[in-house]
């Protein structure tokens, strides 16, 4: 087991947050550095959290309270001014514990991680110091901050958007574009027991002409509503003047409101050349901004925390070879690849930037209220989904297993432990000296993921199937993992 010092996080936003607490629950300890004196109000920010997210952070204990205190909504509306054009209805969670989404305000998610983070004695959060410079000197890492140098074998770089310098420690870059359209967003807080279960996308509304607005339901009878607004938009001036009020009631109508919390803001589309560089990772909003349509942001920083814990983990405690850090930038640089395609495309739809993909997107709407073949044009935002990894002919490779239970013991959190082998029949664990479980799936549920007789799926430590063999393939498969 590691006995060394801790892995340093620069930036205790929610994705450092995430970050230090999967280390510490894979039994390495963690020391976040962080700017900011403590934690500061700055907004609601991400509020849309997808179930699989919801699960790594169980993973680390609070998973199932962000679920409660968030509002599980389950239907997506999208309109075209007063025409409804289509619904989206999303599965049910068959055995997973978690909703499809639950809405939650990052300002919440944050406070509840820095409480975990208070029970974690492996972790510990020092405020007010500024990372100023990493040197990765092959052997390990020399961090300088404000209040010296700190000594670590790996550094994980969650700085955010501004997070130039953990850039600059893998090579530096942010390649990408930033939007010119600005966006203003509002959490109302307001009685409408009618829209409390369900997002609803509207284009074109009379009260946004040419333009769309965004509404979800949050918790505490908060909405937020996200206007797409003109570039010269004056949010002071607006308040002042009581365009903001007015823009409010055309939405709430006549019903009393408060204005909880209201910003504009750019979006971004950028993703830094490298992830991952000797012992210094990137991870969330530090390596890639996408707009939030879609709810890309967060979700995927905390799958990209998932993947650099365990890899550091597993290298530290001598499980796996330490090439299997490096295999963290190929993987999560193909995941914000596929992130920025998307929301990419979303934003092209909804803010075309020439005179024919405005004229495309008003064909496609109109079109949209009498013919069902044109809704499948409209494009208001991909839902993350996480990424799967590779591109193995076999369906189940790369992809996250499927949320089942064998025995009354989920999978994921099987795999969670280590290495987990699955097979219809016994298996042996390979002789190497790493956590491993094998699980003899019963037909039926071997039948649901699709395991067939002959095949043993090998499942990583974030419960993405690494790889399907034959029974003799178990411990070439593994060492192919760990290298
Ligand atoms: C309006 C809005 C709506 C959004 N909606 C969604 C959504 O619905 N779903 C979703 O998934 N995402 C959404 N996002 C994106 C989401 O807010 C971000 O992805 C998320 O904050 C990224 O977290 P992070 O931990 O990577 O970075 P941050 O939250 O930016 O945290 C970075 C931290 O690093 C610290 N830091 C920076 N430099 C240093 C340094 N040199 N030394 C020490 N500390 C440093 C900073 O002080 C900060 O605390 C939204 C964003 C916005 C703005």
């Amino acid at each position: 087991m590691y006995g060394g010092p801790p892995v340093v996080v620069v930036g205790c936003g929610p994705v450092g947050q995430t970050t230090a607490l999967l280390l510490a629950r894979w039994g390495v300890p963690a020391l976040v550095l962080e700017a900011a004196p403590r934690r500061l109000p700055a907004g609601s920010r991400s509020i849309c959290q997808q179930r699989d997210v919801l699960d790594v952070w169980d993973s680390v204990g609070v998973g199932r309270r962000i679920a409660e205190e968030g509002v599980t909504w389950r239907v997506a509306r999208t309109f075209l001014r007063e025409h409804e054009l289509f619904h989206v209805e999303f599965a049910d969670s068959g055995s997973s514990p978690f909703p499809p989404w639950v809405n939650i305000a990052q300002s919440r998610v944050e406070q509840l991680l820095d409480e975990q983070i208070d029970r974690t004695p492996a972790v510990e959060v020092r405020w007010g110091t500024t990372v100023t410079g990493i040197d990765d000197h092959g052997a390990g890492v020399t961090v300088q901050t404000d209040a010296g140098p700190v000594e670590t074998p790996y550094v994980v770089g969650c700085a955010g958007a501004h997070g130039r310098v953990v850039r600059d420690a893998v090579g530096g870059g942010f390649e990408g574009r930033s939007f010119e359209d600005r966006f203003l967003i509002c959490d109302v807080r307001c009685d409408l027991p009618d829209r409390q279960l369900e997002r609803r996308f509207h284009f074109d509304p009379v009260w946004n002409p040419g333009r769309q607005v965004l509404i979800h339901p949050c918790p505490d009878s908060v909405f937020r509503i996200d206007w797409q607004v003109p570039p010269d938009v004056d949010l002071d001036a607006e308040r002042r003047s009581g365009a903001l009020e007015e823009r409010v009631r055309q939405v709430v109508g006549d019903r009393p409101f408060e204005v909880a919390w209201c910003t504009v803001y750019r979006f971004h589309s950028r993703l830094a050349p490298r992830m991952a560089l000797g012992r210094v990772l990137l991870a969330g909003d530090a390596a890639h901004l996408v707009a939030p349509f879609g709810a890309r942001g967060l979700n995927s920083g905390v799958a990209d925390a998932e993947n650099a814990a365990w890899r550091i983990a597993f290298a530290l405690h001598g499980w796996a070879a330490p090439s299997v850090v490096a295999t963290y930038d190929d993987e999560r640089r193909a995941a914000a690849r596929e992130n920025l395609e998307i929301t990419t495309r979303t934003m092209d739809f909804l803010v075309p930037q020439t005179d024919q993909g405005w004229a495309h997107r008003r064909d496609v709407l109109e079109r949209a209220v009498t013919d069902p073949a044109a809704r499948t044009e409209i494009d208001s935002g991909r839902l993350y989904a996480p990424h799967r990894y590779g591109a193995d002919p076999h369906p189940a490779v790369g992809a996250l297993l499927p949320d089942l239970a064998v025995e009354g013991r989920r999978l994921r959190e099987l795999a969670r432990r280590g290495l987990l082998l699955l097979s219809r029949g016994p298996v042996v664990a390979p002789p190497l000296d790493v956590p491993c479980t094998a699980v003899t799936v019963p037909g039926g549920a071997a039948d649901e993921l699709g395991l067939r007789a002959d095949e043993v799926w090998v499942v990583r430590p974030d419960a993405h199937v690494a790889a399907v063999v034959g029974r003799g393939g178990v411990t070439g498969a593994v060492r192919g993992l760990l290298g």
